[in-house]
């Protein structure tokens, strides 16, 4: 049998349907890969391999019922899949990447987790991430740094990068990460795979550890198209437990990617062209969208005059909901706590000084100035004002277009260490995907090449609201017409010994926990 960690997940399916692989071999192989690579791409905080053996097993007695019909499991049914480490799982820590939550099990599955578990995926582990998800890198996380697998002194984009490096390393089939301002998108775009972040409300946040919560959207990570379809299609629609989620109806996105986009037209904004953009990723990125062209959309040029301001808008509003929703880590209910501190608002301090990182701190005082008195109209109220501007740049465009297409990140995955010292020059990896979250929007990563040194470049296409299935029927017809999703990091990219320093497992890295 070929190697099973190749498989997409709709060949995966295909051959679980038909017998021809059980989920325990699937699971096994992805296991066995898990353990050679990730010494090298570290892309996990916490492993679950007895709980994934487990539910595979449960996934073979549902394929394999005397009499039954495997057509009808549920579409996940016995397929590996990773979690970001910020999605609650029962019973698995969950730390959002953060010290100040090491040791917190929570009693409860995120609504995503739970319908991703009613669809059979089977969980093997939590991924690696950015603290509360701040960051472009993966290089802000409490528990060590994660490696891009195509150059492992390279980073995987952020911040979801473990669960993106996870995917292109073939350590699990799928994953779901969280989009605030491109978290999933440029991991995606980084490692070279597809990710999708869905429409506000289209997917629940019950669960989910928040960070900026008017922008926070959790979605998929899969090599192909097709796998965050699956994804999309398991754990979408209205949640009774998070009070935005939509109620609009979920289409069949798996029926809908074929269909060609013939006569669709596709807007290309002349703005996310940004000053910085790599010379390869724009000769790439604009020989896709003339590629589709010739597979018959209609490409026009539009301008979202807005754009300049999205950055500055999105650096107000985001730290001043992240100074709100992190207040409640103070040691009196989660997570790590200063016990050795007897007076209690000293000991709050102490917990916060120690647990939080210096990102989440710079972020926290960020948003605390701009929410202050005295500054809360000049900085809050202005941007929100702002905002609405950026949503109506896109109204506009989308009464022209039906998509739009732009680089996803101006660069390729740069090296570890590059970008931390230069918090603003890390900021400007997302000038292209933060609007699409204060507008509200889907948007997803499609693979469009490799840049001089071999590096995966990547195109995002924005959608209308809603709109998911048109963006994934314009990504998988281009898919289908290149062959950049079948390249991978190759093997021996992750088996060159220690990396960049020394290989040394981080600390509280990747352990077994079962409780
Ligand atoms: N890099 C952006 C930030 O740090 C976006 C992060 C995200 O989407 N979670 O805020």
């Amino acid at each position: 049998m070929a190697d099973l960690t190749t498989l997409t997940a709709p060949e995966a399916r295909r051959l679980l349907v038909r017998r021809e692989i059980s989920a325990r071999e699937l699971t096994r192989a992805v296991l066995d890969r898990l353990q050679a690579v990730e010494p090298d791409v570290r892309a996990f905080i916490t492993l679950t391999a007895d709980e994934a053996l487990q539910q595979a097993g449960g996934a073979d007695a549902a394929l394999g019922t005397p009499g039954g019909d495997p057509q009808g499991t549920p579409l996940l049914t016995g397929i590996p899949v990773a979690l970001k480490d910020l999605f609650c799982t029962r019973g698995v820590q969950t730390t959002s990447g953060s010290r100040i939550l090491e040791g917190f099990v929570p009693p409860f599955d995120a609504t995503v987790v739970a319908r991703l578990r009613a669809a059979g995926a089977v969980f093997v582990g939590k991924t690696n991430m950015d603290e509360f998800a701040m960051g472009s890198s993966t290089e802000s996380s409490g528990f060590g740094k994660t490696r891009n697998p195509w150059d492992l002194q390279r980073v995987p984009g952020g911040s979801s990068g473990g669960s993106a490096a996870a995917v292109a390393a073939g350590e699990c089939l799928l994953a779901l990460g969280t989009d605030t301002g491109g978290s999933i998108r440029q991991p995606a775009s980084l490692c070279g795979i597809v990710g999708l972040k869905p429409t506000y409300g289209r997917v629940s946040r019950y669960g989910m550890i928040a960070f900026a919560s008017s922008l926070d959207q959790a979605g998929p990570f899969s090599v192909g198209v097709e796998g965050s379809a699956m994804v999309l299609q398991a754990v979408a629609g209205l949640d009774p437990l998070d009070a935005t989620s939509a109620p609009q109806a979920v289409p069949d996105y798996l029926a809908g990617l074929p269909g060609g986009i013939k006569g669709l037209r596709i807007g290309v904004p002349k703005e996310y062209f940004v000053p910085g953009t790599e010379p390869d990723v724009e000769r790439l990125v604009r020989a896709a969208i003339a590629q589709l062209a010739a597979l018959g959309a209609e490409v026009g040029e539009v301008s979202l005059p807005y754009t300049d301001y999205g950055l500055a808008t999105y650096y107000i509003i985001a730290p001043a909901e992240v100074s709100s929703n992190l207040a409640r880590y103070n040691g009196t209910k989660y997570g790590l706590a200063a016990l050795d501190e007897p007076e209690m608002v000293r000991a709050m301090e102490l917990t916060r000084q120690r647990g939080f990182g210096d990102e989440t701190k710079r972020r926290i005082m960020l948003g605390t100035y701009a929410l202050s008195s005295g500054y809360y109209d000049a900085y809050y109220l202005k941007a929100q004002k702002v905002r609405t501007l950026i949503k109506g740049d896109f109204d506009r465009a989308f009464e022209r277009f039906d998509v739009l297409a732009t680089p996803t990140s101006p660069t390729t995955a740069f090296r570890l260490g590059e970008k931390t010292q230069d918090p603003l020059a890390m900021y400007l990896s997302d000038v292209c995907t933060l609007p699409v979250n204060m507008a509200g929007l889907p948007g997803i990563n499609v693979p469009c090449g490799f840049d001089g040194g071999g590096l995966p470049v990547g195109l995002q296409l924005i959608g209308r609201p809603f709109d998911e299935a048109t963006l994934l029927r314009v990504a998988y017809t281009y898919e289908q017409s290149t062959d950049h999703h079948r390249r991978r990091p190759g093997r021996e990219v992750m088996s060159q010994g220690p990396g960049v320093d020394g290989g040394v497992v981080p600390a509280g890295g990747a352990q077994e926990t079962r409780r």
